[in-house]
């Protein structure tokens, strides 16, 4: 059985879960995985157990404090063995794995939605069409989230290898807007707004909705790029993230080709416009033609009685 290597997911310094749906893709390929974690603080490897997994290596070093594409690479492809390499299909991660891939003489094929045998499915064109790629040995691979079952968690055979001394840069610092809300990325159900939504304090109105089902609140560009106050990490499509929830509800937003690309395979599209010839509606599986003024807080009290 050939190997295969996953890059973990970090997010707020654990592992997040969609590592364990990374195990179950590699499952898929017919590969042995070995779990591979970047970390300043090895003991956070005891979470990346997980049946199926039968090594896992924290790569300690200070370069992982905060992210820099070039030393993260050189530390987890000097640490990590041979194998077809398998990330998270987030921003930072198809990075990582374009890298290794570049220092291994691998290819790369980002963004798999789907897994038969060694034959892998991702969108081209900003998911116009996709494609159908056969390995034939180890390549890099990324996976979208929601995709794969989570693998059930097990025990951790962790070994430690410290890369502390042997990179070159290191980012020290990097100053974000602090949030606690969910990430779009990780999220399984999103709800976001786009320019419609008039201003940046009426998305209020979809953070009550999101807390309420356990949501992530995303925007489109043009709610990112004409308010300050909604940062660049919310958007989806294109220029921003790649979501896959099981439910994504777009709040004013057009369904722009660009924001499409980002959210188009979600399981299911729900669209709040009140231009009942907006293009979202041509891809949304339920559509509801009215304000989000008018519809917003029908839905929110709804939802809470349901969800009580
Ligand atoms: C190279 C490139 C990359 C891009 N990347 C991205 C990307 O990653 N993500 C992205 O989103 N866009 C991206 N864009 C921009 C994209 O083309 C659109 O301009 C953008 O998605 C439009 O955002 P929007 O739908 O929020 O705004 P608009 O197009 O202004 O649409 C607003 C919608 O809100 C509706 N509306 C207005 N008032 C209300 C109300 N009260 N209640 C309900 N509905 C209302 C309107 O009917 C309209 O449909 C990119 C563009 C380019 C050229």
């Amino acid at each position: 059985m050939s190997e295969s290597i996953i890059i973990a997911e970090i997010s707020k310094g654990s592992i997040a879960s969609v590592t364990a749906e990374l195990v179950s893709a590699a499952i898929a390929l017919g590969t042995s995985p070995t779990v591979v974690v970047p970390c300043t603080d090895a003991s956070i490897a005891d979470g990346a157990g997980y049946d199926g997994v039968s090594r896992t290596i924290a790569v300690k070093g200070d370069c992982f404090a905060n992210y820099d594409a070039s030393s993260w690479a050189a530390a987890i492809d000097s640490a990590a063995p041979s194998g077809i390499i398998i990330a998270a299909a987030t921003p930072q991660s198809k990075d990582v794995a374009a890298r290794i891939a570049a220092r291994r003489g691998l290819s790369i094929v980002q963004d798999v939605v789907a897994i038969d045998g060694m034959n892998l499915t991702s969108p081209i064109y900003s998911g116009k069409a996709m494609q159908t790629v056969a390995l034939s040995g180890d390549a890099a691979i990324s996976v979208r989230a929601n995709v794969f079952p989570a693998a059930a968690s097990s025990g951790a055979n962790v070994s430690v290898v410290d890369q502390s001394g042997d990179v070159a840069t290191a980012v020290q610092e990097i100053i974000a807007r602090a949030s606690t809300r969910l990430d779009v990325a990780e999220a399984n159900i999103i709800i976001s707004g786009g320019r419609g939504m008039g201003s940046p304090d009426n998305f209020s109105h979809l953070e009550k909705i999101a807390d309420v089902l356990g949501a992530a609140v995303g925007a489109s560009r043009a709610a990112v790029d004409t308010w300050d106050a909604i940062p660049h990490s919310m958007q989806v499509g294109q220029t921003g993230k790649t979501v896959n929830p099981n439910l994504y509800i777009a709040v004013g937003i057009s369904g722009a080709i660009q924001h499409l690309a980002g959210m188009r395979s979600s399981k299911y599209i729900v669209a709040v416009n009140k231009d009942a010839d907006a293009p979202i509606f041509s891809h949304a599986d339920y559509g509801i033609v009215a304000t989000w003024e008018e519809t917003l807080p029908i839905l929110e009290s709804a939802l809470s009685s349901m969800m009580s």
